[in-house]
């Protein structure tokens, strides 16, 4: 493993991202780990963690099931033919934020610079503060120390370090689990031969697809290939994105957990327990979600102007649309998705078609006070209302008014989703 130098022989610009040290800290097996810490029978057993609300779907597993190829998104019954011991256990999300605020307390000895990344990961900038604990590898080693102490024996973390977060993100999964790894300039082409695309931070299934069939499978491919080509393929931007990331390049700055980060879309995924062919059900569904992100919207104070949605299954629908008015209530949303539905209505509704992934979301987010009020005197009236129900769900529970149309549906249960991908939850931490 290379050790950080303390003398950087480079100058300018390199010398400086050179100069900074950034750890990104990654529990392993996180919210497995935490049942078996809390429960030592399931301690040393196959263990899959399944989604509160979707049941048939495991979005954790333990090291122990891991080995035997349950991960995360593997449906139960098909774990449970490859291990039948395999012992299911409900995401208990309250419980896995009180280790995450434990853990920010932490870090947060160690540098002001502590960034909530996700429910298990946190990115410290440790630059200012290195010399300060006798280096780096002390730092780690009392962070090791602390979580044991702390968090439980049975819970373990991964290290990455690098001058970046793209680098120190991808350096933490290279040694799981309890490991450390650094990637510095001269072991960084070792790393990108071999790591797989979807080790990055912002590499998915479906850029990885793309980068394949333009020839491109390994991160160091990614580098070489002409920047025209990828220009091609993705659109400037997103060519500009890929190729900053083949160069190991990234000078984002560490949100610290203590500044509510900016929200700039609100979005939720479901996965159903099986296959759905009922389409009133899969609307149903849909409407529960866009009433939840409504409300999110509303008590952030926020309202957009984009919505979109992607309806998986053995068919797939992906739509997006930015109007030219902004909206934050359920009914409105609703209409405008099932405006957008439309054009896919024959495919959506087609007896054999069946949804498994409901994913919706809105962005163009603005604050409705900067919003000019409407003229309408339906639309205050209509606010109004909104504020009441919104009132009557915080004390009640959500949910507890609903549309009408929802009257025989199942409700889902509103949780927080552990990845904040719409960053709502990370809002609320900013007030720890
Ligand atoms: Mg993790």
């Amino acid at each position: 493993m290379d050790i950080l130098r303390p003398i950087r022989l480079t100058q300018g610009k390199q010398a400086q991202d050179l100069a900074r040290i950034i750890l990104h800290i990654d529990f392993d097996s996180f919210f497995a780990s935490v049942e078996q810490q809390c429960n030592p029978r399931l301690r040393g057993k196959p263990i899959g963690v399944t989604a509160t609300n979707g049941r048939t779907c495991i979005i954790a597993s333990s090291r122990e099931a891991k080995k035997l190829g349950i991960g995360t998104g593997s449906r139960t019954y098909e774990a449970k033919k490859i291990c039948p011991e395999l012992i299911l256990m409900p995401a208990d999300f309250v419980n896995y934020w009180q280790v995450s605020k434990k853990f920010i307390n932490i870090c947060k000895d160690y540098s002001p610079f502590v960034e909530l990344f996700s429910i298990d990961e946190v990115f410290i900038d440790v630059t200012p503060t290195t010399h300060l604990f006798n280096g780096l590898y002390e730092i780690i080693s009392q962070i090791k120390k602390s979580i044991k102490e702390e968090i439980g024996e049975y819970i373990t973390a991964s290290f990455g370090i690098s001058h970046n977060k793209l680098l120190a993100k991808l350096a933490s999964g290279i040694n799981k689990p309890d490991g450390v790894f650094e990637i510095t300039y001269r072991n960084i082409d070792e790393i990108y031969k071999s790591a797989k695309l979807t080790d990055i931070c912002g590499i998915g299934e479906r850029i990885k697809d793309r980068l394949n069939k333009i020839g491109v499978t390994t991160l160091l491919d990614l580098r070489n290939i002409s920047h025209d080509l990828l220009v091609v393929e993705f659109g400037k931007a997103e060519a500009q994105f890929l190729r900053n990331i083949s160069e190991g390049k990234d000078n984002s700055e560490i949100i610290p957990y203590t500044q509510a980060p900016e929200v700039k879309s609100i979005g939720r995924n479901y996965c159903l327990p099986q296959n759905e062919y009922d389409k009133r059900k899969i609307l149903q569904n849909t409407y529960e979600l866009w009433e939840e992100i409504s409300i999110k919207l509303r008590k952030l104070n926020k309202k957009a102007r984009t919505l979109g949605f992607s309806l998986q299954g053995n068919i797939d629908i992906h739509k997006r649309k930015t109007y030219g008015f902004y909206f934050d209530d359920s009914q409105e949303v609703f209409h405008l998705f099932n405006n957008l539905l439309e054009d896919d209505k024959e495919k959506f509704f087609a007896k054999d078609s069946y949804i498994r992934q409901i994913s919706v979301w809105v962005s163009s987010l603005e604050d409705s006070d900067n919003i000019s009020l409407s003229l309408f005197d339906k639309d205050f009236k209509k606010s109004n209302v909104l504020k009441a129900v919104d009132k009557i769900n915080d004390k009640f529970g959500d949910h507890t008014i609903r549309n009408g149309f929802l009257l025989y549906s199942d409700k889902l249960t509103t949780v927080p989703n552990g990845y904040m991908a719409d960053k709502y939850e990370r809002t609320k931490l900013a007030k720890l």
